[in-house]
């Protein structure tokens, strides 16, 4: 059993994952409570949002082996709320003790969650790649998510082993995924972390700055995109496999001292086989609070051991490869991945703790603004003859000094800041007039790039900016993007095609993000200062629309008479597209 650390050891524990373990829980708590260590007995709040836990390594079939283990400690020390696995699950040899465990002839004693294939030989196991359950009281996670557990605790997971070539092999991650992940979790404002990360190889250079890691050597095993994942991620514990050895990391911290407010520090383990002969450890146990339950200055107590950030030097190599764009895009449907969602129909459920929110229901009659409004389309100040169509919800102007004669914006009607706080039916229509855009621009040999920024405006802009297909291609506009960004120091992140902005940008944080017609996005959370023109510079540079000189769109104004004819000019082109004369 091991004991407790300090700082993040103390106040690390658990709750309750799903409400099997949650039923089963209140009998338990004479058994925790021998678990813990005497200064954290004080606050018995915590006490019942402590989980206990196993971390494993490579099972590689041995399930009879690490099962029985698993039963003798329990008898031992208490149960268990659950058991993560990570590395290979399964051998790569047909095995006749899996169809024993996958029939029920035997019983598994815990709940335990695996991560996927690392290889060829094992991908058929797992069937459903969003997760699915593989035998009773065994859960595949899937290829990547995040699992929320009713308590609160948040596990990060990645499966399979790291690729840079396209296709990825289906037992493996790409450079999008590792992204996407960072973006979904990383991208909100009050994001501090998660409480685990699972991941089957090392990140790469874990050993700098920390204790030796033995006969492994992280600087040249272990996959550099974990090592990126893990320092967005800053999980509390990070575990790993497939070295057959075990390497509990000094714990690392997730700040620079002086520099930036103390964070948690991060306690990284890899753990060795099952049933290895050195007797090396393959099971790790450990009690954790969710760490939104936590109490800010507990959860920052930095334990004594504390090291440098080892990916904090590589940043730069760990991050290559992080541009690199996939072919295809992957439905982000299993963000969020809710344990209580997934598995409500086989067990009871309090329900609670659902991270998509529907969207808020708006009365009919449009947000006002608080003062004169330049945007509102029932305001005195708005520039009517700049309007081109009026929708129900919406409506499209041209844009005053505009990169181009048929570059629009599409309004709200009602006042509202941005795409976040829009109401579920003034976002379909801002999609039916992107949609309509795209068609009517394609029809003049042009293709559509779209941006918002959310800060420093009070009336939502989406602008539109179409480009000859003649001028460059999509992929030349994203790398336009990427590249001027890195110039200044602005960090894009992919975010998925599917994905909404509402998940990634909560109700007033600032932000930047730009539409390709693919519908791949680019997006960037402003934290304190970001160039006002940026969208429009990138657009106007030699790369794009080559027209360096009108980046600044009051070097563009035109006369009153001279806008008038560009509206009129609009609306007539646009007629034949326009879906508000349909019924
Ligand atoms: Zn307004």
């Amino acid at each position: 059993m091991e004991e407790e650390k300090a700082g993040v050891g103390a106040g690390a524990a658990a709750g309750e994952l799903g409400s099997r373990l949650c039923l089963a829980g209140a009998g338990r708590f004479s058994q925790l409570f021998s678990l813990l260590s005497a200064e954290s007995l004080g606050d018995t709040r915590w006490e019942r949002r402590k989980l206990t836990a196993l971390a494993c390594g490579d099972v590689e079939g041995k399930f009879d082996v690490l099962f029985n283990r698993v039963r003798a400690i329990q008898k031992k020390s208490g149960n268990f709320d659950l058991l993560l696995c990570v590395g290979n699950f399964f051998g790569s040899t047909p095995d006749a003790e899996w169809e024993e465990y996958k029939t029920g002839i035997k019983k598994v004693p815990i709940q335990t969650y695996v991560l996927g294939a690392n290889n060829q030989e094992t991908v058929e196991y797992f069937q459903d790649a969003d997760g699915c359950e593989l035998a009773e009281n065994i859960t595949y996670l899937g290829r990547k998510g995040v699992f929320t557990g009713s308590s609160g605790l948040q596990i990060v997971y990645l499966s399979g082993t790291e690729s840079l070539n396209e296709p990825v092999p289906g037992y493996s991650f790409s450079p999008k995924d590792v992204s996407s992940l960072r973006t979904m979790l990383c991208s909100t404002s009050q994001f501090k972390g998660v409480d685990i990360l699972l991941t089957s190889p090392w990140p790469k250079y874990v050993g700098n700055f920390g204790n030796s890691s033995g006969e492994v050597d992280s600087k040249k095993c272990g996959s550099a995109l974990i090592s990126s994942l893990a320092t967005g991620l800053k999980p509390r514990y990070h575990f790993a496999a497939l070295e057959k050895t075990y390497y509990e990391r000094l714990p690392y911290r997730n700040h620079i001292v002086l520099q930036e407010n103390a964070q948690h520090a991060t306690r990284f383990i890899a753990l060795a086989n099952v049933g290895n002969p050195e007797k090396k450890k393959y099971l790790y146990a450990f009690s954790i609070v969710p760490m939104k339950l936590m109490d800010a200055a507990e959860l920052v107590k930095q334990p004594p051991d504390v090291t440098e950030n080892p990916y904090r030097k590589s940043g730069k190599e760990a991050s290559v490869g992080k541009q690199i764009p996939a072919p295809e895009e992957e439905a982000a449907c299993q963000f969020f991945f809710d344990l209580n969602e997934k598995q409500g129909r086989k067990r009871s459920s309090t329900g609670r703790d659902s991270k998509s929110s529907p969207l808020p229901k708006q009365p009919r009659k449009p947000p006002q603004p608080p003062g004169p409004c330049w945007f509102c389309l029932a305001s005195p100040e708005v520039e009517k003859h700049l309007v081109v169509n009026i929708g129900t919800h919406c409506y499209l102007a041209l844009a005053k000094g505009g990169l181009s004669d048929d570059h629009v914006l599409i309004l709200p009607i009602g006042h509202y800041q941005s795409v976040v706080e829009l109401s579920a039916e003034v976002v379909e229509e801002v999609e039916k007039y992107k949609a309509t855009l795209r068609r009517f621009f394609k029809s003049r040999g042009k293709r559509c790039v779209l941006f918002e920024r959310n800060y420093k405006s009070h009336h939502l802009q989406l602008q539109v900016i179409p480009v000859p297909l003649s001028c460059c291609t999509t992929d030349d506009i994203k790398d336009a993007f990427i590249t001027q960004a890195q110039e200044q120091q602005i960090e894009l992140l992919e975010i998925p095609e599917h994905s909404d902005i509402k998940q990634i940008a909560q109700p007033g944080a600032a932000y930047f993000y730009v539409e390709l017609d693919t519908g791949e996005k680019l997006f960037h959370r402003i934290k304190k200062n970001f160039p006002l023109q940026f969208g429009r510079e990138v657009l106007a540079s030699e790369a794009i629309l080559n027209i360096p000189d009108k980046s600044d769109w009051r070097q563009c104004q035109i006369s009153k008479e001279e806008e008038e004819t560009l509206a009129r000019c609009f609306r007539k082109d646009f007629e034949p597209f326009d879906f508000t004369l349909d019924d």
